[in-house]
């Protein structure tokens, strides 16, 4: 029987989730999901000086949104708890010591002055990367150059200590990534990294891996940035005897700026005008905001498939895919390797087809919740054809009420540009007519009726009905674009429409 696939998302509460990190979960969950397998999310929590209160409520709250939920979390845990790493805390030692018996690790007792005076040492010997490695760790203060006795005294003595890994000195380390294939390194390369720090926290490297083997996490799929930690971990995996069970690697392509050069970071939102986190985000101790997708206005299925679609895709031309579509299609085969461009016009297309997809009923909600803002209570059967009137032409969903405001704020004031280049006598005229052709009109309007009233009035007075439109809709709606005229002049109704015209013929002064 194959194993049963479990996976995790392993962040650290350090600020608000970058979109990014937001890609890494939602790949694991449609892995996860694909296989029958299990979704788990880990807080990586053990750099005490980095942690930010709030940022884990963000993680889950962002997760919530889209709806990726874990099947195993701190706020749900399964059985191979705990799910932050800082509860785990008084098990790490006991892996450290562990792996010291076996002469995988050893002790530090290197000062801060003496890490800086090897450093400086290496730099004046023109070494391009000091580092703390096979060659120079035998001129240190280290259970590997102290004597047994020594080492012991200062134990007993409660000095202070790390616990580094003693990384072998030539040696190859393979590992079979599934997204980029085999990558070699060779262990010269690689620096005695901290694994136990002297407040007794473990590292992150000794924690992930740690606690992927208790939980089982079969697959490790995160950004490439950890890719150079990876070498390291297959070593640990080998020095604790756990290389059975070890997971497989798959490291995602970046996310890179709009134009292709470099790592997209926060600052480039910020330079451009488009969020790079999915939730507004605001740090109540140092101020930092940052701006979200959601509070943009972005609908979580049109962010979602954006996402899934940033990095990844499908093999053939479609494009969108609801959650339960990626799931099934979803492989890590079709992983790209290349860094992947961040687009705001394609996050901003896939919000218009999703927008487009719903009904007009669905948006007529966002259109009465828009207008309650504002202190305006509209009714269904209005916020529905508001709806239907504007659908096409927005973005995001506030802008449904933006845009069919004016069917229940009459104009105030008038588009001054467009009253300058139109309004005419001809304009007038033809507008006079309308009005009374209108008061006249029995019946309810409907389309047909309301542009046969104006032609007849354009007709009376052989005009262009083409010459005076911007006129017309100039004087219903206050501007000179919008909405199709002939609907909002059938939502206003007859009564409404000729006052609104009365309004306008005395307010605004002909240029002619
Ligand atoms: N805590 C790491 C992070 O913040 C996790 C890296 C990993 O998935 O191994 O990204």
């Amino acid at each position: 029987m194959s194993q049963q696939v479990r996976v995790r998302f392993a962040p650290s509460p350090t600020g608000p989730l970058h979109i990014g990190g937001v890609r890494t979960a939602l790949y694991n969950y449609l892995f996860a999901h694909k296989m029958g397998g299990q979704f788990i999310l880990r807080i990586e929590d053990t750099d005490q000086t980095r942690f930010v209160p709030g940022a884990e409520d963000y993680i889950r709250e962002s997760l919530e949104w889209l709806g990726i939920q874990p099947d195993e979390s701190p706020w749900n845990p399964g059985s191979v708890g705990p799910y932050r790493q800082s509860e785990r805390k008084p098990d790490y030692m006991q892996y450290a010591l562990d792996l010291v018996e076996k002469g995988h690790a050893y002790y530090a007792f290197d000062t801060a002055e003496e890490l800086e005076a090897m450093r400086e040492r290496l730099t004046a010997a023109r070494v391009v990367q000091p580092q703390y490695n096979s060659i120079t760790r035998t001129q240190m203060k280290n259970s590997l150059t102290l004597s047994e006795e020594e080492v012991k005294e200062r134990l007993e003595s409660g000095a202070p200590y790390v616990i580094r890994v003693k990384i072998p000195r030539k040696e190859e380390v393979r590992m079979n990534d599934l997204i980029r294939g085999w990558v070699m390194v060779h262990s010269s390369t690689l620096d005695d990294k901290v694994l136990m720090k002297s407040d007794g926290m473990p590292t992150y490297h000794l924690a992930n891996i740690v606690d992927d083997h208790l939980m089982g996490i079969t697959h490790v799929i995160r950004g490439e940035e950890w890719l150079p930690s990876a070498p390291l971990h297959v070593l640990l995996y080998r020095f604790f005897g756990w290389e059975d069970t070890m997971p497989q690697f798959a490291h995602l392509p970046l996310l890179l700026k709009p134009d292709g050069n470099g790592k997209l970071s926060k600052r480039d939102g910020d330079r451009l005008g488009f969020p790079v986190f999915p939730l507004n985000w605001e740090n109540k101790v140092d101020g930092d905001t940052a701006s979200g997708f959601r509070e943009q206005g972005y609908l979580p299925e049109a962010f979602l498939n954006f996402l899934a679609f940033l990095g990844w895709n499908p093999g053939d031309e479609r494009e969108i895919f609801s959650k339960k579509e990626l799931t099934e299609a979803f492989s890590l085969e079709r992983i790209g390797k290349a860094g992947a461009k961040f687009d705001i016009a394609k996050a901003k297309w896939y919000n218009e087809q999703y927008l487009r997809q719903m009904s007009d009923e669905e948006l007529a909600k966002f259109v009465i919740h828009e207008a309650q803002k504002e202190g305006y209570s509209l009714s269904n059967e209005l916020a529905v054809a508001a709806a239907q009137l504007t659908r096409d032409r927005v973005t995001f969903p506030q802008e449904l009420w933006k845009e069919s405001k004016l069917l229940v704020v009459a104009p105030q004031s008038f588009d001054d540009q467009v009253a300058e280049k139109r309004w005419n006598q001809d304009a007038i005229k033809v507008l006079s007519s309308y009005a009374e052709k209108l008061q006249a009109f029995e019946g309810k309007l409907d389309l047909d009726s309301a542009k046969e009233l104006l032609g007849q009035a354009a007709e009376a007075h052989e005009i262009k009905l083409g010459k005076v439109m911007q006129a017309v809709r100039l004087a219903v709606t206050g501007s000179g674009a919008g909405p199709d005229l002939m609907q909002v002049f059938v939502i206003l109704g007859k009564d409404e429409l000729a006052k609104r015209i009365s309004f306008a013929l005395a307010e605004l002064k002909p240029i002619d």
